[in-house]
């Protein structure tokens, strides 16, 4: 990690010092994947040509992280609930990885499992932070839609699409080979005009015809995760709302005192 990122996770951890702070800012750091020279045809990331002969049998997004998803209420944090189709561990049955590349992203599902897991209690927690690095949250959201889109759980304008509409640039950003540009990943975008309903509904995020990420309304907060330009995806999905994107610094999910707190490098 950078040492101005450095800097920016002591600085933000320090403004909580009176919280009991779980740090998860080093949670699902990954390296990228030792060359095998093996690139398995049905595994998305057969590119990176550091596969094993195996297609792994876990779920495309863990079952750790299903389960933890699914028992969510109305009012938590149940991201996927609204996605197509119900999400649950047979749903995402279908494989799409090699073992080496399905295991080497399960600090990402750890990382998921924990963020769900405070969400879903934080109720009952007491004056308890749970920080989270953004840009490893963005991977996380990023193993999430490379998952639907390689398991044919997402369609675009022609149809259900495999691992073959997986752009090869979103697959280095999820194995550390490559960060997220500055313009794409999560943003929050407010609209002008429109009220949300209250509650938590999640999306395809298509930009002509093609997926683009995922979109998902949390209460009156409107969050884009966008592999393409953030506004060009924005505009062509909401046309005729006037809209402003805002790139987070941080995002705070709160109740009373506790919080679940995403950030990000200073820009
Ligand atoms: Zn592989």
């Amino acid at each position: 990690m950078l040492r101005a990122n450095k800097r920016r996770i002591v600085s933000t951890l320090n403004k909580y010092r009176q919280h009991k702070i779980y740090d998860l800012t080093q949670v699902g750091f990954v390296s990228p994947p030792t060359d095998t020279g093996i690139s398995h045809p049905k595994c998305y990331a057969k590119i990176l040509n550091s596969c094993c002969t195996e297609i792994s049998e876990e779920h495309a997004i863990s079952k750790n992280v299903l389960d933890k998803i699914g028992s969510f209420d109305a009012s938590g944090i149940p991201w996927l609930r609204h996605l197509p189709g119900q999400i649950n561990s047979d749903y995402m049955a279908s494989k799409c990885l090699c073992r080496i590349h399905n295991s080497h992203l399960s600090p990402l599902d750890s990382l998921l499992g924990d963020v769900f897991d405070f969400l879903d209690k934080i109720q009952f927690r007491k004056n308890e932070i749970v920080a989270v690095w953004g840009p490893t949250f963005e991977r996380c959201l990023l193993k999430i839609l490379l998952g639907l889109i390689g398991t044919k759980k997402m369609s675009d304008s022609s149809g259900a699409i495999g691992i073959d509409a997986i752009h090869e640039s979103w697959i280095r950003v999820l194995y550390g080979q490559a960060d997220l540009p500055d313009n794409v990943g999560l943003f929050s975008a407010q609209i002008a005009g429109r009220k949300y309903d209250a509650g938590l509904k999640m999306a395809t995020l298509l930009l002509n015809g093609k997926i683009a990420g995922l979109r998902a309304t949390v209460g009156h907060l409107n969050l884009h995760f966008s592999m393409f330009d953030k506004a060009t995806s924005f505009k062509t999905d909401h046309e005729g709302y006037s809209q402003i994107l805002l790139h987070p610094r941080e995002f705070i999910f709160q109740n009373q005192n506790s919080k679940l707190l995403l950030f990000w490098p200073d820009s």
